[in-house]
C-alpha cells in the first residue's frame, strides 16, 4: 500500500512514473547541500538542502526501524527521486522519527523549509479510529557537528505540527484525486554552523515527497551609482543596512545606502554617488565626455559644448582650454567664454583747472567680451609734451582712485602749477593680468597752470587801487610777470585795460571816482600764460580814503575800519526800526556779516530793510509784537494734521479775518507744556517770518498769543515740502519747470541775503511747494539748526550742522555767511535735478566732508543740462568769495528760462551715480534693485509680470515697460539707465 501511495503522491507532481519505475536504492549516499540560486524580480532565494535533487540516498535517519521508510522513484526524466512514508495507523502510541542529514546555514540567520507531502483521511479507514492522526511534528537542532548520529528527542526545538490541506480518502489513480500539501515554515536566528530537521509521526499515513530549505537575500545590485553587493537578510523582521560603494569613474556625493527587507528585497537608495567631471551618467555608469565637450562640475548633469574661444581634443574633459589669446579669470565659470583684454579707451577728453584736471573717456570699443572693465591711471612728468618724462610720485590724488576706476572719469589733484604732465589711461578686464601682451591705454597730456592771489586790495585814493599778488606756491617755472586786467563793472565788452609788472604788486591810476571796477589778476611764467583769477570788485570813493580788506591777513586799520562799518550798520538798523523799538536792539545776527559786507567794497545804503534777530530784542515778546499780527483764535477754523514740528503738530485750516477772504492756511501749534524758553523759540520763528515779504518766502499770516494752545499761522503751501514732492513726481516735470521752481527759490534767497538775513539750513525738505508750483523758503525757527533739523550732525567743534548742505567752512569754524548759503543753494539744485535724491547717498558724514575737502564734488544727475551743473559746481566753490551771489544765480536762471535751447547739452548722464552700482552696495533681487534706484512702486509691476530673479530684467526695454504698466518717459529711462549699468558692473543679465 505504501508504494502505491508515493507512486500517485509523484503523479500529482506532474509526472505520471510508470510502475516499473520505482525501484529502491542503496541508503548509504550523504545528502549533497545544494547552493541552487533562484530569483524571482529583485528578490533570490538559495537552496541549502532539496530532496528532490538528490542524486543518491538521502541518507536521512528514522527510528525505530518500523517507521519511515525511505522510497525511491523515478520521474519522467528517468531522474531519481528520494522519499519518505510512514503508515503505521492501526498501532497505537506510534513515536517515529525521521532525521535529515545535517544542513549547514551558510550565512543565513533565518532559513524557511518548504515540505511537500499527502497525509491519509483516517475517516476514510475503516478500524483505525482512535489509533489513526492527521498531523505530523517538525523540529530542528542547532549545531557545529555535521556528524551528530543521535540527538535526544527532549534537545529538538518544536517548529509547528503540520497538518494537511487537503487529505484524500481512496484511491483513484484515473481521476488523481490525491492531493499534494505544500507547507513552508521558517526558523530565525540561527547562529551555529547548521542545524538538523525532525519530523516526527504520531500514527497519521504520511508520505513526505519532498523538503526544500532555503534563505532569501537581496542581489547585488547599481543604484544611482553604488554598487550594492549580495545581501543575506536579516535574523528576524529586521532590514539590514548596506553601505554601497561607487561604480567606476564615480565619487561619492552623498554616502550611499539601501536596506535589504527580510523578504529579499531592497529598499529605496539613499545617498549617491555622481560621475567624476569628465564623465557622464548613462545607464547606471559613468561614460567619458566626448572631444569639444566637457564636464566640469559634480552637480552638472551632463557633459556640455565647449563654451566659446575653447576647445577640447581628449576624452573625458573635465574643462576646455582656452584658443591662443583668450583667457580664463580665476573667478570665471567654466562654463563662460574664454575672454581676453579689452582694446584701449577711447576719445579722451581732459579738463583742466588750475592745478587739477578732470579726465573723461569712452569705454574701450572691444571689451574682450568682459564687462568687468576698470581703469588705472598712470602718470607722469614731462620736460616736453609726452617726452623726457619721469614719475609723478606722490603727493597727487585721484578721485575716487587712481587704480581700479569703474567710471570713466577720475578727478586729479594737486598737480604741480604750469607743468607738463602725460596721463596713460589703462583699461582692463578681469583677464588683463593673465595676458602677457602690451598694455592697452590711450594717452593724454595736459599742462597745469595756477590762478593768481590777490591777497591785499588796497584803496588808496579816489582814483587809484593798489592790488598785491601772490604767485603760484609749486610753480616749477619762475613767474616772469603778471598781468593785470580791469575793467568799469559791466563795461568789459566795452573798454578794458591790461597792465604788466615784474614786481608782486600794483598800483593801478587813473580811476574814476565812486566807480566800482573790476580787476583780474595772471601769471606769466616760461611754461606760458597761467589763468586769470577770481575776479575782485572794488568801488572808488569819492573822498580819498585807506582800505585794506584781506580775508586772511586782517590789520589793525581793517579791523578799525570794520568795526566804523559796524557802528554804521547799527546806525542804519536803528533808521530802519525807527518809529518801532530801537533802544532794544543789542547787536547784529552776525559780526562777520559787516566785515564781509566791507570786504565786498559795499555798505548797505541807510534805508534798505535789514533783518533783525529777535534776541537782539531784550524782551522777546515785543520782537513777535513788532513783526507779527495778533489773530483772533475764533477766525481760525482748523481742518486737518499735516506734519509734524518741533514744538507740535502742524495743521491744515482756514482763516477768515473782517472784511477779508477766508483763505487756506497752515496752523503751527506749541504743545501743552512747554517751558518759557520753548514759548520763546516758537514765537521766534514768527517774528523772523514776520520781517519778511516775499512771494517765495513763506508768508507768516499772524500769531495766536492771547489764548491757548499758542499758534503761528502762516500760508498753506498745497504740495507741502519740496523734497518729497519731488520724490512723488519723479521725472515728471520738464527742465524748464524744475529751472523756474530754482528761480522762485534763488530769488527767494536773494531777498533774505539782502535783508542779511543766513538761512544756514537750506535744503529741499525746508522748501515748501504750493499748487502752482511756487517754491518758498521756510523753516527760520531758531534752534532749527541745533534741533529741529534730523539732518543735523555733530561736529568735531560740538555745534550741529546739516553736514551734507553746509559748506565747509560752515562746518569748519562756523563760518556761515550768505555764500555759505549760496553753497547749500548748489545743493538744493541737486535735489531738485534729481527728483529728491539724497546728496552724496549712502556715504558717511565724514567722508561727504573728507571728499569735500580734496576736491570732489556733486557730478550732474541723470538729464542735468551742462549748465546747471556748471552753476552748481560754481555753488560749490571752495573759497566762498568765488562762489555766486544770489542776485547772479537769479539772472543765470532767468537767461536760461529765456533761451530754453540753452539747456538742451546734457551733461554726461554716464556719471549719474545709480546706487544699485555703487561700490559699496551690492544689490541682487529685483526688490533690492528697486529700492535702491527709488522705483519700489513699481515692485508689484514686475512681479505679476512674472519678473522673478534680478538676472531676468536684461530683457527690458521701453516697450516691454509699457506693457508691464510703467509708462512714464523718465521712469523708463530711470531703469533702463540702471539695467545698463548693472550689465556693466558684470551683474550677469539674461539678455
Ligand atoms: P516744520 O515746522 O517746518 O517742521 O513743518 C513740519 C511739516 O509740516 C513740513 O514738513 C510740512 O510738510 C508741513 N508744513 C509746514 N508748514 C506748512 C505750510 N505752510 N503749508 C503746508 N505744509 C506745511
Amino acid at each position: 500500500m505504501s508504494f502505491l501511495w508515493i507512486y500517485l503522491a509523484v503523479a500529482t507532481l506532474g509526472s505520471v512514473l510508470p510502475t516499473w519505475a520505482l525501484r529502491t536504492y542503496p541508503s548509504n549516499e550523504v545528502m549533497k547541500s545544494d547552493a541552487r540560486q533562484t530569483c524571482v524580480q529583485t528578490s533570490c532565494s538559495v537552496t541549502l538542502l532539496d530532496s528532490m535533487s538528490a542524486l543518491g540516498d538521502l541518507g536521512w535517519v528514522a527510528y525505530p526501524a518500523e517507521g519511515w521508510e525511505e522510497i525511491s522513484v523515478m520521474d519522467e526524466r528517468n531522474t531519481p527521486m528520494r522519499t519518505y512514508q510512514v503508515c503505521n495507523i492501526m498501532e497505537t502510541s506510534q513515536n517515529n522519527w525521521l532525521r535529515t542529514s545535517w544542513i549547514p546555514r551558510g550565512g543565513a540567520q533565518r532559513v524557511y523549509i518548504e515540505i511537500k507531502f499527502t497525509l491519509r483521511d483516517c475517516n476514510s479507514l475503516p478500524g483505525v479510529q482512535g489509533t489513526c492522526k492527521e498531523t505530523f511534528n517538525m523540529y530542528y537542532y542547532e549545531s557545529n557537528n555535521s556528524n551528530l548520529w543521535f540527538i535526544k528527542e527532549n534537545q529538538y526545538i518544536k517548529i509547528d505540527t503540520i497538518a494537511a490541506d487537503e487529505s484524500f480518502t481512496q484511491v483513484d489513480v484515473g481521476d488523481r484525486v490525491l492531493k499534494l500539501n505544500t507547507e513552508v515554515r521558517d526558523i530565525s536566528n540561527l547562529y551555529k554552523k547548521g542545524f538538523y530537521l525532525a519530523f516526527q509521526d504520531v500514527g497519521a499515513c504520511i508520505a513526505l515527497v519532498s523538503v526544500r530549505v532555503f534563505y532569501k537575500k537581496c542581489p547585488m545590485t547599481v543604484r544611482n551609482l553604488a554598487l550594492f553587493l549580495d545581501t543575506v537578510t536579516g535574523g528576524d523582521s529586521a532590514l539590514v543596512e548596506v553601505k554601497g560603494s561607487c561604480v567606476n569613474n564615480s565619487v561619492e556625493f552623498d554616502a550611499p545606502k539601501m536596506y535589504c527587507s527580510a523578504d529579499g528585497g531592497w529598499l529605496v537608495p539613499i545617498g549617491r554617488c555622481v560621475c567624476k567631471p569628465g564623465y557622464e551618467e548613462k545607464r547606471e555608469a559613468c561614460q567619458p565626455c566626448r572631444p569639444g565637450f566637457y564636464r566640469a562640475l559634480l552637480t552638472d548633469t551632463y557633459c556640455t559644448k565647449c563654451p566659446p574661444h575653447s576647445f577640447s581634443l581628449e576624452d573625458s574633459s573635465a574643462e576646455c582650454t582656452c584658443e591662443k589669446g583668450f583667457y580664463r579669470a580665476e573667478s570665471d565659470l567654466r562654463s563662460t567664454a574664454c575672454t581676453k583684454p579689452p582694446s584701449a579707451p577711447d576719445n579722451p577728453i581732459s579738463t583742466v583747472n588750475e592745478t587739477s584736471v578732470i579726465m573723461e573717456w569712452s569705454p574701450p570699443e572691444d571689451t574682450g567680451g568682459r564687462f568687468d572693465i576698470t581703469y588705472n591711471i598712470h602718470c607722469r612728468r614731462c620736460q616736453v609734451e609726452g617726452h623726457k618724462c619721469s614719475p609723478c610720485g606722490s603727493g597727487i590724488h585721484y578721485i575716487p582712485r587712481q587704480f581700479g576706476l569703474v567710471h570713466s572719469r577720475v578727478l586729479i589733484t594737486d598737480l604741480l602749477p604750469y607743468t607738463n604732465y602725460t596721463f596713460d589711461i589703462e583699461a582692463l578686464n578681469g583677464v588683463s593680468e593673465l595676458s602677457s601682451g602690451p598694455k592697452q591705454f590711450i594717452s593724454v597730456n595736459i599742462t597745469t597752470s595756477q590762478a593768481v592771489n590777490v591777497i591785499l586790495k588796497e584803496r588808496k585814493s579816489k582814483d587809484s587801487v593798489t592790488l598785491a599778488f601772490q604767485g603760484p606756491e609749486k610753480s616749477n617755472d619762475a613767474v616772469v610777470e603778471y598781468e593785470v586786467i580791469y575793467y568799469e563793472k559791466n563795461q568789459k565788452d566795452q573798454n578794458y585795460t591790461v597792465l604788466k609788472t615784474r614786481s608782486t604788486f600794483m598800483t593801478v591810476d587813473g580811476l574814476k571816482p565812486g566807480t566800482i571796477y573790476i580787476f583780474r589778476v595772471r601769471a606769466h611764467t616760461v611754461g606760458g600764460h597761467g589763468i586769470y583769477g577770481g575776479e575782485i570788485e572794488l568801488e572808488t570813493s569819492t573822498e580819498d580814503m585807506i582800505a585794506i580788506a584781506d580775508p586772511n591777513q586782517i590789520t589793525i586799520l581793517a579791523i578799525s575800519i570794520a568795526g566804523g562799518i559796524i557802528l554804521l550798520i547799527f546806525l542804519v538798523t536803528c533808521f530802519f526800526v525807527s518809529g518801532r523799538h530801537c533802544g532794544y536792539i543789542k547787536a547784529k545776527q552776525d559780526p562777520d556779516e559787516e566785515k564781509m559786507q566791507f570786504q565786498h567794497g559795499r555798505v548797505k545804503l541807510p534805508g534798505s530793510r535789514t533783518y533783525i534777530h529777535p534776541h537782539t530784542y531784550e524782551d522777546p515778546n515785543q520782537a513777535v509784537r513788532d513783526f507779527a499780527k495778533e489773530i483772533d483764535a475764533s477766525s481760525i477754523r482748523i481742518e486737518r494734521v499735516i506734519g509734524a514740528g518741533e514744538f507740535g503738530e502742524v495743521c491744515s485750516g482756514r482763516l477768515k479775518l473782517p472784511s477779508k477772504r477766508e483763505i487756506y492756511v497752515a496752523i503751527k501749534s506749541l504743545k501743552a507744556g512747554y517751558s518759557e524758553k520753548q514759548r520763546r523759540d516758537f514765537l521766534g520763528e514768527a517774528s523772523i517770518m514776520g520781517q519778511f515779504d516775499h512771494p517765495n518766502i513763506i508768508r507768516l499770516e499772524g500769531v495766536v498769543t492771547k489764548c491757548k494752545p499758542v499758534m503761528i499761522i502762516t500760508e498753506f503751501m498745497e504740495n507741502g515740502s519740496l523734497d518729497s514732492f519731488l520724490k512723488k513726481h519723479d521725472s515728471q516735470f520738464t527742465v524748464i519747470q524744475l529751472v523756474g521752481m530754482l528761480r522762485g527759490i534763488a530769488s527767494g534767497m536773494k531777498y533774505l541775503s539782502d535783508m542779511n538775513y543766513v538761512h544756514r539750513d537750506l535744503a529741499a525738505r525746508n522748501i515748501l511747494v504750493n499748487s502752482n508750483l511756487i517754491c518758498k523758503v521756510s523753516d527760520f525757527g531758531l534752534s532749527r539748526v541745533l534741533e529741529d533739523d534730523p539732518e543735523a550732525a555733530y561736529t568735531t567743534r560740538g555745534g550741529k550742522i546739516p553736514i551734507r548742505w553746509t559748506a565747509p567752512e560752515a562746518i569748519a569754524y562756523r563760518k556761515f555767511t550768505s555764500a555759505s548759503d549760496v553753497w547749500s543753494y548748489g545743493i538744493v539744485m541737486w535735489e531738485v535735478i534729481s527728483y529728491g535724491e539724497r546728496p552724496y547717498w549712502e556715504m558717511s558724514n565724514q567722508d561727504v566732508i573728507k571728499a569735500i575737502d580734496e576736491g570732489y564734488r556733486l557730478p550732474p544727475p541723470m538729464d542735468c543740462p551742462i549748465v546747471l551743473h556748471q552753476l552748481m559746481l560754481d555753488c560749490w566753490q571752495k573759497c566762498r568769495n568765488d562762489r555766486p551771489k544770489f542776485g547772479q544765480i537769479v539772472n543765470i536762471l532767468d537767461k536760461l528760462i529765456r533761451t530754453p535751447s540753452s539747456l538742451n547739452q546734457l551733461a554726461n548722464s554716464s556719471s549719474w551715480q545709480d546706487p544699485s552700482v555703487q561700490d559699496s552696495f551690492t544689490v541682487t533681487t529685483i526688490v533690492e534693485w528697486l529700492e535702491a534706484i527709488k522705483m519700489t512702486q513699481y515692485t508689484e509691476n514686475f512681479t505679476m509680470a512674472g519678473y522673478v530673479t534680478l538676472h531676468s530684467v536684461g530683457y527690458l526695454n521701453n516697450s516691454e515697460l509699457s506693457k508691464i504698466g510703467i509708462t512714464l518717459a523718465g521712469h523708463q529711462k530711470k531703469i533702463l539707465t540702471s539695467v545698463q549699468n548693472l550689465q556693466a558692473q558684470g551683474t550677469h543679465l539674461q539678455i
